[in-house]
C-alpha cells in the first residue's frame, strides 16, 4: 500500500533529507586515498547520533553498519571494512536516517583523488539519470515514467541498469510502495499522486547489467564483469508544484569545489 504523507509530514522528511546531505557531506570529507571504509562509517554514525538522528541501515535484517560504502565493482550494499580506499577508486556513501520519527535516504559517488576519464564519466551520467528519473516525478505520471527515463538516459550513455535492486517509497519507514524499478516502460506502473514520497536511485553499470551477491555477507552487490559502478540517490516528494527534492547534494558539493 502507498502512504501518502501531508505537507507537514513532508516537512518533516525534508528535515531528516536534509541532515542527512550534511552528514555524507561531513562523511565525504574524509574521503581520500589510505582512509578505510570502516572509519568513514564510524564518522558519520557518530554525525549521525550527535545530531539527535538515528541510522536505519545499522540491524535492519542484520546489516551491521550505518553506512553502505560501495568501492568500485560493488554497485550497492557495500559493507564498511578496513579496506583502504586508493587513488583512482570511485565509492558509492549511501545512508538511511530517521530525525524526528521520519525517514530519508540518499546516496553520492565520491572519486577518491583522481578517477579515470571513463569512471568521471560514469559518474556524472549516473548523476544526471537521477535528476533525470527525478524531472519524471509529476502528479499524474506514472513509475514506470521515471524508469524508462532513467533506463534510457543511461543505456543512451552506453551503461547498463542494474535490475534486481530497485528505488521504493520512504519517509515513514525505510522501504514502502511501490518499487521504482531503473528500467521500464512508459505510461505503465502507480500513478503519481500528490503526497508520495520517493527515493530514486540510479545503479548503474559501466559493463553489463548482471550482478552477484556475496556469498559471505549476504549483502555485497557486485557487477559480475568488474567493472566500476556508480549510485546517487534522492529523496523527493511528488507535488502539485512538481518533484520537491527533499535531501540535498549541496553541502557535498560545496565540499568537493572547496577541496
Ligand atoms: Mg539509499
Ligand atoms: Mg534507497
Amino acid at each position: 500500500m502507498i502512504l501518502l504523507k501531508t505537507k507537514e509530514e513532508i516537512a518533516l522528511i525534508r528535515d531528516a533529507g536534509q541532515l542527512l546531505g550534511k552528514c555524507i557531506a561531513e562523511v565525504g570529507k574524509h574521503v581520500r586515498p589510505g582512509i578505510t571504509t570502516a572509519y568513514l562509517d564510524q564518522i558519520g554514525e557518530q554525525y549521525i547520533r550527535d545530531h539527535g538522528a538515528k541510522p536505519l541501515c545499522k540491524g535492519f535484517e542484520g546489516f551491521p553498519s550505518a553506512f553502505c560504502i560501495s568501492v568500485n565493482e560493488v554497485v550497492v550494499h557495500g559493507i564498511p571494512s578496513e579496506l583502504f580506499l586508493k587513488e583512482g577508486d570511485n565509492v558509492s556513501i549511501d545512508c538511511v536516517i530517521e530525525y524526528n520519527g521520519y525517514v530519508a535516504d540518499s546516496s553520492y559517488t565520491f572519486a577518491v583523488g583522481e578517477v579515470k576519464p571513463e569512471v568521471r564519466r560514469l559518474m556524472k551520467v549516473t548523476r544526471e539519470a537521477l535528476y533525470i528519473g527525478l524531472d519524471q516525478c509529476k502528479v499524474g505520471n506514472r513509475v514506470g515514467d521515471i524508469s524508462h527515463a532513467v533506463q534510457m538516459h543511461c543505456e543512451k550513455n552506453g551503461y547498463s541498469v542494474v535490475r534486481e535492486l530497485c528505488g521504493h517509497g520512504v519517509g515513514f519507514k525505510m522501504h514502502e510502495d511501490p518499487s521504482v524499478p531503473n528500467f521500464g516502460v512508459k505510461g505503465t506502473g502507480p500513478l503519481l499522486k500528490e503526497g508520495m514520497v520517493l527515493a530514486v536511485e540510479p545503479m548503474v553499470c559501466m559493463g553489463s547489467k548482471n550482478v552477484v551477491f556475496s556469498k559471505e555477507d549476504g549483502w555485497t552487490c557486485s557487477t559480475r564483469d568488474r567493472k566500476p559502478a556508480a549510485h546517487y540517490e534522492h529523496t523527493v516528494a511528488i507535488t502539485p508544484e512538481g518533484p520537491d527534492i527533499l535531501t540535498t547534494f549541496d553541502f557535498i558539493e560545496k565540499n568537493i569545489k572547496e577541496s
